[in-house]
């Protein structure tokens, strides 16, 4: 039987990835060495890490003036280093709250200094990202903006991200990098997990503005500063070598898909698919998001009726569908559509979906 992945994170990986990592986990490269015994000071494994950051620089078209970090600590310690780096006590910090990983972010800024809510939409529950066009007029004393471009939990994403002008802007983007184009020179630093779109977890991908980063403080401890990271190019101290080997493994595939444009539009076709599916079932499925705020990566529903939401989840892991069920704050159920879904995975699911609604309407 086929098994499909739907997990938020870690989540699928693309299988001939897999299969590449099995073949050369004994001998990597004719070393008669596992990737994870190699030292991180030898030439093998610099090759890998200095591709991995200009396969990375390719496929997202990044400036020269921008620098590529590879750091631990995932997403969450990215919450704290923004504001450790870049929030003095002169200034405040501006947060766009649009689930709970925006709200994780905000309470990491205030244990560091000054930061405030500049627009949330947790009085709907957050089904929706906030107007991009209300994100204006930002105060001159802001350090940043910072937004969350892709709400895992909730299943909403920015389609256009805010203008600050000279303020500089912050995303989180650790479920939806690298599933469509955006331009790169909109933000001053952004980060994301590896677990969702490039890899498995354990190394944090840091892409930021030389210039933003020449302001960052120099007071804080040495492991915080992204200037130790730049200095180093992410080998201050040892890396997380084979997530960042399986992250190069996971670029070149996508190069081979025909990189980032070929990704967004095979995306869109599968979430189209899902929500399609949702919108024609008489109400049986509902979508969690408002349409216009809706994520091509995480579909989020519910069923009308709660009580066959159990039975769903059931009968679809029975089925070979794995990790539908919805975050514990919202609920329901999430399908979560990365960039390693194949289409064939949502076509299944939409049959299934048909099948037992068909059976229990
Ligand atoms: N931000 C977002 C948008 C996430 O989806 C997650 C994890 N699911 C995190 C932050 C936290 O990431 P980590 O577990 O890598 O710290």
């Amino acid at each position: 039987m086929a098994r499909f992945n739907f997990n938020p994170g870690p989540a699928a990986l693309p299988k001939s990835v897999l299969e590449t990592a099995q073949k050369e986990f004994t001998n990597y490269d004719s070393t008669h060495m596992s990737v994870l015994e190699l030292s991180h000071r030898s030439k093998s494994y610099e090759d890998i890490h200095f591709e991995a950051v200009k396969r990375l620089r390719s496929l997202l078209d990044i400036p020269e003036q921008y620098e590529v970090l590879f750091l631990q600590g995932g997403a969450s310690q990215q919450f704290a280093m923004v504001p450790m780096n870049f929030l003095n006590s002169e200034q405040s910090a501006s947060y766009i709250v649009s689930g709970s990983w925006s709200e994780k972010a905000l309470k990491e800024a205030k244990s560091i200094g000054q930061a405030e809510i500049y627009a949330s939409t947790k009085d709907t529950n957050y089904t929706k990202i906030p107007d991009v066009h209300s994100i204006q007029n930002i105060n001159e004393k802001t350090a940043y903006v910072h937004l969350t471009s892709n709400n895992t939990i909730y299943g909403t994403q920015w389609r256009d991200f805010p203008e600050t002008d000279t303020t500089p802007l912050i995303a989180d983007m650790s479920s939806d990098i690298l599933s469509r184009r955006f331009d790169v020179r909109s933000f001053s630093l952004f980060y994301a997990g590896a677990q969702k779109n490039l890899g498995p977890s354990g190394v944090t991908v840091v892409v930021a503005d030389r210039q933003f980063l020449e302001k960052s403080r120099k007071d804080i401890p040495t492991i915080f500063s992204y200037q130790t990271h730049v200095e180093k190019h992410s080998l201050y101290h040892t890396p997380p070598t084979f997530s960042i080997y399986m992250l190069n493994l996971v670029l070149k595939w996508v190069e081979e898909q025909g990189g980032i444009d070929a990704i967004e539009s095979l995306n869109k076709q599968k979430a189209e698919k899902l929500y399609d599916a949702i919108d024609h079932s008489n109400n049986f499925y509902k979508g969690h998001a408002e349409v216009a705020s809706r994520s091509a990566m995480n579909v989020t529903f519910t069923l009308e009726n709660k009580e066959l939401e159990e039975l769903f989840l059931q009968e679809a892991e029975e089925a070979g569908f794995s990790g539908l069920k919805g975050h514990r704050s919202v609920g329901g159920l999430r399908a979560s559509l990365y960039n390693a879904v194949p289409l064939e995975a949502v076509n299944a699911l939409c049959s299934f979906m048909d099948d037992f609604r068909h059976r229990h309407q």
